[in-house]
């Protein structure tokens, strides 16, 4: 993100502080922690603001690998406390598909990262998001295993499992995914295991939700400048709803940003819970 951009992200939060009565930062990638500076420096900047509004939080989705001891510490003092991490398998499972630009693996930093974090008396929400894929399928059983013997006696963990799907992109059709059938089974098979496990709420399989791309109030600020909905659909012109003009004033394309309030008027299942679903499947 250039110095522009995030000077014009504090212009639009000091405009808009006045109004609100929340506000909640997520920050994603590509990989957000590969530019702590610029998360330092944003975080510290609404922190100053922070006792003009009612309630201020800040989450983040990380691969992990960079998530040290040192690292945690510091970005929970900076107000980030929820942490989503993706695991796709157990240790050579995972580096099968989580590999570095080298080809080598990241489980065994990412695991003991999550060791490290475990160590410490710091308080945080940390949910690992285990991907549900036809490859991976047979060893998830185990992976909930190890990860309860790692982390089911700490309440700061969480385990959520989903399947991976294909929202677009160039491997798109390279991307095994289960069809329905064989998904509901999948998940209902998990979900009986799961829920033999301690802890009320420490795991959850699939659901339904509300995604934040089908709420008017949620916006993602792409490093560019370029304001979307969805976290996904990154390379699609129907989730280029605006950009972030340099003196922090927001300047939308009212009908492509207008297509993605479609759940909100609706209240259907299908459009709140994932609105590129439909909206990624019409016809320009
Ligand atoms: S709209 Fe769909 S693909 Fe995009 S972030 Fe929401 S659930 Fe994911």
């Amino acid at each position: 993100m250039s110095a522009e951009t995030v000077l014009a992200v504090k212009q639009l939060i000091s405009r808009r502080l006045p109004e609100l009565n929340s506000l909640t930062v997520d920050w994603f990638g590509g990989e957000p922690l590969l530019e702590p500076a610029i998360i330092r420096d944003i975080s510290e900047f609404v922190l100053n603001r922070k006792s003009r509004y009612a309630e201020y939080k800040s989450n983040m989705t990380t691969n992990g690998y960079l998530l040290d001891k040192d690292l945690l510490s510091e970005l929970i003092s900076l107000g980030i406390s929820q942490f989503q991490i993706s695991i796709d398998g157990w240790s050579g499972l995972h580096d099968v598909t989580r590999r570095r630009v080298d080809g080598a693996g990241t489980f065994d930093r990412i695991l003991s990262n999550l060791v490290s974090a475990k160590s410490t008396k710091h308080d945080f929400l940390m949910t690992l998001r285990l991907h549900l894929m036809p490859s991976n399928v047979k060893s998830l059983p185990e992976l909930l295993d190890r990860i309860e013997d790692e982390f089911g006696k700490d309440d700061r963990f969480r385990v959520h499992v989903k399947s991976i799907g294909r929202y677009g992109g160039a491997n798109d059709k390279n991307i095994e995914t289960y069809w329905k059938t064989e998904q509901v089974a999948a998940i209902r098979d998990l979900r009986s295991r799961v829920s033999s496990k301690n802890g009320v709420g420490k795991y959850s399989v699939g659901g339904t939700h509300i995604c934040y791309a089908s709420k008017p109030n949620s916006l993602v600020i792409r490093s560019n400048g370029k304001l979307a909905k969805c976290t996904v659909a990154m390379n699609s012109d129907k989730n280029n709803v605006g950009t972030l003009l340099p003196n922090g004033k927001l300047q939308f394309k009212k009908e492509v940003l207008d297509r993605w309030f479609e759940g909100f008027r609706t209240l259907e299942a299908v459009d709140l819970s994932c609105p590129w679903y439909r909206i990624g499947r019409e016809k320009t």
